[in-house]
């Protein structure tokens, strides 16, 4: 599944791939009679320059010349491949985009999930009303994060998982940061003191830029325009690694379960 930073590098390389190319057709799967949104989108794209593509939060935005973008959102095994002969149209491959000497083809996601938004309407549209803070943007910092870390109560990896808080952070990238951090997953965030919330927003960088820079993870089968994938699930301290000595303290790593999602932690470490 690809979180904040495997979408990022797809976006990076879905820009030097297609901006300033042309659109030459667009296809989608008949699903499309259950979305007329899709038969608008079809209209708006083809024959036109792809002009930006930027990211905001999990959602890639295609902008195209005349005012629309397309926003997709990926989800859990959603992949964009680039594709020099065609495919053909079907529910595992439900959009494909002819652009110059290749197919940019959108799989295993339903078209529910891409939508076509004017530009006029991106900054206040309800799809991104609601996401929290992005720690891979330019405007992200230190006080913006203490700020957003000081309004929250609960649980702090339930609250880490919370898009609405932080954007597009996944389970195991959240137990990596909690390790880093050495923060038990269950403390209460409200509670957090100044240096653990520092120690937070610099395990925050620190795990995700480490991870772009391995190519993300394709743990749960993501993979990129050409086929090829991350290696960041090879360097996971503590995550699926239950019984195994904790790589700081060597004692056992534990396994709980905290919203339902499995949580790896070191109890020695982590407080
Ligand atoms: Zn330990």
């Amino acid at each position: 599944m690809p979180w904040l930073p495997e979408t990022e590098i797809l976006k990076k390389k879905l820009q030097k791939e297609f901006i300033g190319k042309k659109i030459l057709s667009v296809e989608f799967y008949k699903e499309s009679e259950y979305y007329p949104h899709v038969g608008l989108i079809e209209n708006e794209l083809t024959d036109k320059h792809i002009i930006d593509i930027t990211r905001k939060g999990k959602y890639l935005i295609i902008t195209i010349e005349g005012g629309n973008n397309l926003v997709v959102d990926l989800k859990v095994e959603g992949v964009l491949r680039y594709f020099f002969e065609k495919l053909s149209i079907n529910s595992y491959t439900p959009m494909i985009l002819e652009i110059d000497s290749g197919y940019l083809c959108l799989q295993n996601l339903s078209l529910r999930y891409v939508s076509s938004v004017p530009t006029m309407q991106l900054k206040n549209n309800q799809i991104f009303r609601n996401l929290g803070i992005d720690p891979l943007s330019n405007e992200y910092n230190i006080e913006i994060f203490y700020k957003a870390t000081n309004k929250r109560i609960g649980m702090l990896k339930t609250n880490i998982l919370d898009p609405s808080y932080i954007t597009g952070l996944g389970n195991y990238y959240v137990d990596e940061i909690l390790f880093l951090a050495k923060l038990h997953p269950k403390r209460e965030i409200s509670k957090l003191n100044r240096l653990e919330i520092e120690s937070l927003y610099s395990s925050i960088n620190k795990i995700l830029n480490e991870s772009i820079n391995v190519g993300g993870s394709s743990r749960e089968g993501f993979c990129y325009l050409d086929g090829s994938k991350g290696r960041f699930q090879n360097n996971f301290r503590i995550y699926d690694k239950e019984g195994k000595p904790c790589p700081i303290c060597r004692k056992n790593i534990k396994r709980i379960f905290i919203g339902g999602r499995g949580t790896y932690f070191c109890e020695n470490c982590q407080k």
